[in-house]
C-alpha cells in the first residue's frame, strides 16, 4: 500500500500578506527559473523523463487501478487497465518512437523574392505547462497531457481532481519520487475549499495551460489565463450525438452505442449523449438496446464491471434530471437485466432510455455524463442535421449505417471535435488522429504529433545569405526600386 501525500493545502498559508508569494507561486517560480536556465532540452533528457513515467506505470499500474476503484466505490481495474493505463502505454511508446523525428527542425521552402536565404522551423519547449485534470479517467487524463508536455521539453505542474483523492495522492507520491519538483510536480487540493487552490493554479502565468474538464469551468480557466495572456488548450465536454441512419443494422448499432454509453457508467467525455433515429424505430431501438445491455452487463447491482457514479452529488443530479423530464411528460425505459435495488450505497445506476423528453428539459440542454440516453426521432436526415447545428458544436459525433451517401452528407454538414462511423469512442484511440473539441467543446488538440506541436514553440528562423539583394528595396525609392517591383509583380 502507499502512503497518501499530505494535501497541499496543509502547507499553504491562505492569509498571506499580498506581497509574499504563496507556496504554489514559489513552486511555479522554481519551475520558471529552471525552464529559463535550460532552454534547450535534449532528446536524451526528454526520453529519460518519459522512461521514468513508463517505469512508474509498469511498477505501480495495479496500485493506481486500485486507487481509482477505491475513489469510485465500484470501478473495475480492467476498465482502468484499458482506458487509462493502456492508452498511456501506447502514447508513451509512440512518443518515444517518434520523438527524435518530431524534434527535428522543419525546412520551409523560400519564395523567390527572398532567395537565396533559407528558412526553417525550430521546435522548442514552451517553458512551464500547467495541467488541470478531471476525475472520470483520472490517470489517463492527468498523465496524457503530462507525457505530451514532457515530450515537448517542458516543465510541468499538474493539478489532478479533488474528487479522486486516493488516485491524486498516489500520483503525487509516485511522481514526487521520480521527478524533481522543478521538473514535474503535483499540486493536491484538499480541505474544505479545494476550488480556491484550483482557481489560484489557473491564475499562474504559465507558458501554456492545458485543461480537461467541464465547459463551465473551462470558461473560468480561459478567463484566468487571459489575464496573463497564457495560451490554453481546453479539452471540454458537451452533448455528443449518435445518428442512426435508416440503412443501419439496429442490433449492431445498439451494442456499440450501449458500450460507448455505459463504459464508466456514462461518465466519459465522448460518450453518446443522445440518439437521433428515424421516426417509428424507437421501439426497435429500445428492445435492441435492452438486449445489448443484458449482454454487456447481465446485472447492474454489485456487478464489478459496471462503474458507480462518482459521488452522491453527481448521483442526485442524474436522478433529478430524470424526475424533471418524467414530470414534464417524458417516458422512461429503465433497463435492469437482473432487477435488484441499484440505488444503494454503491451509487450504481441502471441505464435509462428516455423518450419524448421536452426540449426545455435539463436532459436535452446539459451534458448528461451518466447512464441516461434520450432518444429523439427525426422525420428526415435534414431535420437531424438541423437539430445538431442549432446547438453548440459537439465533442464527438457518431453515425451508424451502410448508406455512404447519407454518411458523407452528415459528415459534410456537421462540425464536431471528432467522428467515429459505425462505432463509438474509437477515434480517441487512434494515435495518429488529433483529439480535441471545437467551439464550446474546447479548442486545441493532442495525441501524437498534434499534441507535441500544441506544446511546442515552432520558431520561424530565416537565414539570410551574403548574396541577398535586399538592398534593392531600400530607400531612397527611385527608378531601380520601380523596376525591381515591376519585375516581381510579373513573376507572382
Ligand atoms: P470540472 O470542470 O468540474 O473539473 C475539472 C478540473 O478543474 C478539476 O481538477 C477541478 O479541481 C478543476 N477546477 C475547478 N474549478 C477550477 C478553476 N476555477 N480553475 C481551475 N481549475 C478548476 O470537470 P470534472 O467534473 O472533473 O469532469 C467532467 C467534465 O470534464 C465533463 O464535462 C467531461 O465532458 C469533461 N471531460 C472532457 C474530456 C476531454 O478530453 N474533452 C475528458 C474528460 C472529461
Amino acid at each position: 500500500m502507499y502512503k497518501a501525500a499530505a494535501p497541499y493545502h496543509q502547507a499553504m498559508t491562505l492569509n498571506h500578506p499580498p506581497a509574499s508569494p504563496t507556496p504554489l507561486r514559489l513552486l511555479f517560480d522554481a519551475q520558471h527559473r529552471a525552464s529559463r536556465a535550460q532552454v534547450e532540452v535534449s532528446l536524451a533528457v526528454r526520453r529519460d523523463r518519459l522512461l521514468r513515467i513508463q517505469v512508474l506505470l509498469n511498477t505501480h499500474g495495479q496500485a493506481l487501478a486500485q486507487a481509482v476503484q477505491a475513489d469510485f466505490g465500484v470501478r473495475s481495474p480492467q476498465l482502468t487497465e484499458i482506458a487509462d493505463l493502456f492508452v498511456l502505454r501506447t502514447l508513451l511508446s509512440s512518443t518515444l518512437k517518434n520523438l527524435r523525428q518530431w524534434m527535428k527542425p522543419v525546412k520551409v521552402r523560400t519564395p523567390l523574392y527572398l532567395q537565396p536565404a533559407r528558412a526553417y522551423l525550430q521546435r522548442q519547449p514552451l517553458g512551464v505547462v500547467g495541467v488541470v485534470s478531471p476525475w472520470n479517467y483520472p490517470v489517463q487524463l492527468a498523465l496524457g497531457p503530462v507525457i505530451t508536455a514532457l515530450a515537448a521539453g517542458n516543465r510541468v505542474m499538474l493539478k489532478p481532481s479533488e474528487l479522486t483523492p486516493q488516485t491524486s495522492a498516489l500520483l503525487a507520491e509516485l511522481l514526487g519520487q521520480a521527478f524533481a519538483a522543478d521538473e514535474l510536480c503535483v499540486v493536491l487540493a484538499g480541505g474544505d475549499n479545494p476550488l480556491e487552490l484550483a482557481a489560484e493554479f489557473s491564475s499562474l502565468p504559465f507558458d501554456h495551460l492545458f485543461f480537461t474538464g467541464s465547459t463551465a469551468v473551462g470558461r473560468k480557466v480561459a478567463e484566468a489565463a487571459a489575464a496573463n495572456l497564457t495560451p490554453t488548450t481546453l479539452e471540454l465536454g458537451g452533448k455528443s450525438p449518435c445518428i442512426i441512419d435508416a440503412s443501419c443494422d439496429m442490433e449492431q448499432a445498439a451494442i456499440k452505442i450501449a458500450h460507448g454509453k455505459l463504459l464508466n457508467a456514462g461518465q466519459t467525455c465522448i460518450a453518446p449523449d443522445y440518439v437521433l433515429l428515424p421516426k417509428g424505430q424507437e421501439a426497435d431501438f429500445g428492445e435492441a438496446f435492452a438486449r445489448a445491455v443484458a449482454k454487456l452487463f447481465p446485472s447492474i447491482a454489485g456487478n464489478p464491471d459496471y462503474a458507480a457514479i462518482i459521488s452522491p452529488r453527481h448521483h442526485e443530479r442524474l436522478q433529478a434530471m430524470l424526475a424533471q423530464a418524467e414530470g414534464e411528460g417524458a417516458r422512461l425505459q429503465r433497463i435492469n437485466p437482473a432487477p435488484a435495488n441499484v440505488a444503494g450505497a454503491s451509487r450504481q445506476m441502471a441505464p435509462v432510455l428516455v423518450f419524448d423528453a421536452p426540449n426545455s428539459s435539463q436532459l436535452l440542454s446539459e451534458e448528461i455524463f451518466g447512464p441516461i440516453l434520450p432518444v429523439l426521432p427525426y422525420d428526415s436526415l435534414e431535420q437531424a442535421i438541423d437539430y445538431i447545428n442549432a446547438r453548440p458544436r459537439p465533442l464527438a459525433l457518431y453515425w451508424f449505417g451502410s448508406d455512404t451517401g447519407s454518411r458523407d452528407h452528415v459528415l459534410a454538414n456537421t462540425v464536431s471535435g471528432g467522428v467515429t462511423v459505425n462505432d463509438t469512442l474509437m477515434h480517441i484511440a487512434h494515435e495518429n488522429l488529433p483529439f480535441g473539441g471545437v467551439g464550446e467543446s474546447g479548442w486545441g488538440s493532442y495525441h501524437g504529433e498534434a499534441g507535441f506541436l500544441r506544446l511546442t514553440q515552432q520558431k520561424p528562423v530565416l537565414l539570410q545569405s551574403k548574396w541577398a539583394r535586399g538592398d534593392l528595396f531600400y530607400p531612397p525609392y527611385g527608378k531601380r526600386f520601380d523596376q525591381v517591383m515591376g519585375l516581381l509583380k510579373r513573376l507572382l
